[in-house]
């Protein structure tokens, strides 16, 4: 019987992220997954920005940039009918900082090893192929193994995942309000930019396709949609994909290039739900507290995140006088920092709709401001609550609808 202050199940950004602050607290505390290292995690590998004031606080900025695959500076999107949005990585992360003008494509499998190994460097104890099977939270907290070593502790974090067998055993309805995505690697592919590219189109409702550059031609391609919708289509994740592969504005940017192995899906957690967050002295982080964002299915950044409010919630209720009650302290914090969960959740239903979906970007392509905003949807940089503001969003689309019928005056003039 192993005995700490903290276990955490789950070595992904989440778990590192709450073992590497806990440590860095003076925790004891043992990490255990179920996975023998490095280990690959199935994902797009697109960092945003928001990953950046934890990764610097876990001084991995050079590295990040020593082990990334592609650094962008843009993004891209086109609606079905072809319209395309651009913009630049445009983000400050802090009130007064530097804008930052780029972010990472990782491989999960080398990006997940540097945060683990951090994690083990501060002090945690990291336990890999190493599979959790039972919790039994009725006094000490004891985390039973498929290998038989059991581990005891005062507090536990559960980061298991969007696969999440232990979440599974303390939540209902897991995949509720999930997504599920799908990627594969091409080689050989023309044109690539230093940007992130996105399709949009009606068989993935608020979903979308992806085109991520990994450096040598080579490129993580991708879709991902809510799973109620794909049922809604009668069609399993592979035939959809291989129908996107085919589109009109997909098909020729793979033009010669060739797919490596096979497509692998995966699940994403999302429907945020503050009572996902903890049961007594078990807290939930990343994608098993539900933390994908529904408007774009980024998860990296919010499981690193999490992992911190968790670590300096724990920390703070094992100081003496320990005091489990403190332990609360999670969800408000959690309110707080993911405050714009709710305001996302609200726009994806009213952006549910496909048409409302084609309206907001085709005429985005019209008005600059209505561009950034549409962009700022997908890509997470405005704030999702000003979207809200009914007298802007009239506005944009007034201009956008005028110079729409400028341009159709002129292109009948040519003609
Ligand atoms: C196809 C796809 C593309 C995506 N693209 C992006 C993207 O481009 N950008 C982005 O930000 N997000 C993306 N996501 C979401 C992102 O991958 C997740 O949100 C993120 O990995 C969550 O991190 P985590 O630490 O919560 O869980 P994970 O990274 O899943 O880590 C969970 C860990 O728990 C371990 N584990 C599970 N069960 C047990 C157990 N019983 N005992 C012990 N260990 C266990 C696993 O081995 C694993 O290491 C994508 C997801 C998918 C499916």
């Amino acid at each position: 019987m192993k005995k700490s202050q903290a276990v955490v199940i789950g070595g992904g950004p989440a778990g590192s992220s709450a073992a590497y602050f806990l440590a860095k607290q003076g925790i004891k505390v043992n990490l255990i997954d179920k996975d023998s290292w490095p280990r690959d995690k199935i994902c797009g590998g697109g960092l945003t920005t928001n990953c950046f004031p934890v990764l610097q606080k876990m001084g991995l900025m050079e590295e990040l940039d020593k082990i990334a695959d592609f650094k962008f500076t843009g993004y891209v999107i086109y609606s079905q009918e072809g319209a395309k949005i651009q913009a630049p990585v445009r983000q400050r992360i802090g009130k007064g900082s530097e804008e930052i003008s780029y972010s990472y494509i990782i491989d999960r499998k080398v990006f997940d090893k540097i945060l683990l190994d951090k994690a083990r460097e501060a002090g945690a104890n990291i336990f890999t192929e190493t599979e959790a099977v039972e919790v039994d939270i009725s006094q000490d907290i004891i985390v039973e193994t498929k290998q038989e070593e059991n581990f005891v502790c005062d507090v536990l974090v559960v980061a298991d995942g969007s696969g999440s067998s232990i979440t599974r055993k303390f939540q209902q309805d897991v995949h509720k309000g999930s997504a599920i995505a799908i990627k594969s690697i091409f080689t050989g592919v023309k044109g690539l930019e230093e940007k992130m590219e996105f399709f949009l189109d009606d068989d993935v409702g608020f979903g979308y396709g992806w085109i991520f550059p990994i450096g040598r031609g080579r490129a993580n391609v991708g879709i991902g949609l809510d799973i109620a919708y794909l049922k809604q289509r009668n069609k399993n994740i592979r035939q959809l994909f291989a129908e996107m592969l085919e589109r009109p504005l997909i098909k020729p940017r793979l033009e010669g290039a060739k797919m490596e192995g096979k497509p692998q899906s995966f699940p994403l957690r999302m429907g945020f739900d503050l009572s996902s967050f903890r049961k007594g002295r078990v807290l939930f982080a990343g994608d098993a507290a539900r933390l994908v964002y529904p408007l774009n299915g980024e998860g990296i950044s919010y499981a690193l995140q999490s992992g911190e409010v968790a670590a300096s919630v724990i920390a703070d209720a094992l100081k003496e006088p320990v005091d489990f009650c403190r332990l609360t302290r999670y969800e408000r914090q959690s309110a707080k920092v993911f405050s714009d969960f709710k305001a996302a959740t609200r726009m994806q239903k009213l952006m549910g709709s496909p048409r409302i979906q084609r309206f907001v970007y085709n005429n985005s392509v019209y008005d600059d401001k209505l561009g950034q905003r549409a962009m700022g949807i997908l890509e997470h940089s405005s704030d999702v609550k000003t979207f809200f503001n009914i007298r802007s969003i009239v506005q944009g689309f007034y201009i956008a609808f005028k110079r729409r019928m400028n341009k159709q005056k002129v292109d009948r003039g040519q003609k």
